[in-house]
């Protein structure tokens, strides 16, 4: 019978601290434990309804630094507590920089089976704990009154009163509190006065991507895939670049280009693009464009050289990472 939830700390800006509680930038990201967030939650007992808030820090990171073995602690640690019968659901407070990352990273690692009645709720906030008027509490609660719902399942991103899928979720503002939006799919849904409002369904929880226990994500050097742009200017020089064998970094195995409108690229870089993948080194095309994705094939891509991703670019990053970790 689950009666737990449970918070895992990962740092950000909402367990940030400024010297004077007026600065909403001049702040240190990652400074207050998870437990002590905990504690400056309003109603937090309310919310809870008779589950017991159980929490655990498994970074203190300003989750623009973020590396993937903090990720793999965390996946570690997110399958540990859904596997716990008498665990509810997950709640991760999370930096905002990387969120929608994170979150995406979650929903296509944790095994399904653990995710298709136990939900993942990551939060974050805009504000420093130490602010006059912080966002991240009303966060926290709101995640977990998220969490707590009986039919929730999957991996969703909760801030400033929406729910947002992790497939669909981008940060879209470097300030406002209402940093977040899930494009032309929308939220999944609201979170008013502590109730959930759903406008759509809970998220499709499908297979995982990938093979955990794969050598290739056992190791600390995950498949190297860089995210590069196409845009007026650009040439092959970047591309080239990483071709070069460099022995401090790991070999390439990937490039996720994110072109321009419909995934076009530059001729320049196409050409250099090409020759990578002559190389052997996939080459997975988006689209830079804040909404949409590639429809078809685009004007300088009509032999379908590239394949595409209905993903943003660094989701994509992740998913290509993930299918050469499992292949590898
Ligand atoms: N740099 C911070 C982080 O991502 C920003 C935030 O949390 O809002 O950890």
């Amino acid at each position: 019978m689950a009666e737990k939830l449970v918070f895992l700390g990962m740092g950000g800006t909402l367990a940030g601290t400024a010297t004077s509680a007026g600065d909403n930038v001049g702040y240190t990201a990652a400074q207050v434990g998870v437990q002590d967030l905990l504690a400056s939650v309003p109603g937090l007992k309310s919310v809870m309804g008779g589950f017991e808030a159980v929490s655990e820090q498994v970074c203190q990171i300003d989750s623009k630094d973020l590396a993937h073995t903090d990720w793999r602690a965390l996946l570690g640690r997110v399958s540990h507590h859904l596997a716990r019968p008498e665990v509810a659901g997950v709640v991760v407070t999370h930096g905002t920089d990387t969120l929608e990352e994170a979150a995406y990273f979650l929903s296509c690692t944790v095994p399904a089976e653990l995710l298709r009645h136990k939900p993942v709720v990551l939060t974050c906030a805009m504000r420093p704990a130490s602010s006059l008027t912080p966002d991240g509490p009303g966060n926290m609660a709101d995640a977990a009154a998220v969490a707590l719902c009986r039919q929730a399942r999957g991996v969703m991103v909760v801030c400033a009163g929406k729910i947002h899928s992790a497939a669909h979720v981008q940060k879209v503002h470097p300030y406002r509190t209402d940093a977040f939006d899930s494009g032309e799919a929308g939220p999944v849904g609201l979170v008013e006065e502590g109730r959930v409002r759903l406008l759509w369904d809970w998220p499709e929880v499908t297979n995982s991507l990938c093979n955990l226990d794969s050598a290739a994500l056992q190791s600390d050097a995950w498949p190297r895939v860089e995210l590069l742009l196409s845009h007026a200017g650009a040439t092959g020089a970047v591309v080239r670049a990483l071709l070069k064998p460099d022995s401090n970094e790991a070999p390439l195995r990937g490039i996720v280009l994110a072109g321009t409108g419909n995934g076009t690229i530059h001729k320049s870089m196409e050409a250099a693009l090409l020759e990578a993948q002559a190389q052997g080194i996939r080459v997975v095309r988006v689209s830079r464009c804040a909404y949409g994705t590639v429809v078809g094939s685009s004007p300088t891509d009509r032999s379908g050289t590239f394949a595409s991703a209905g993903l943003s670019g660094v989701k994509a990053r992740i998913a290509l990472m993930l299918e050469i970790a499992s292949q590898t």
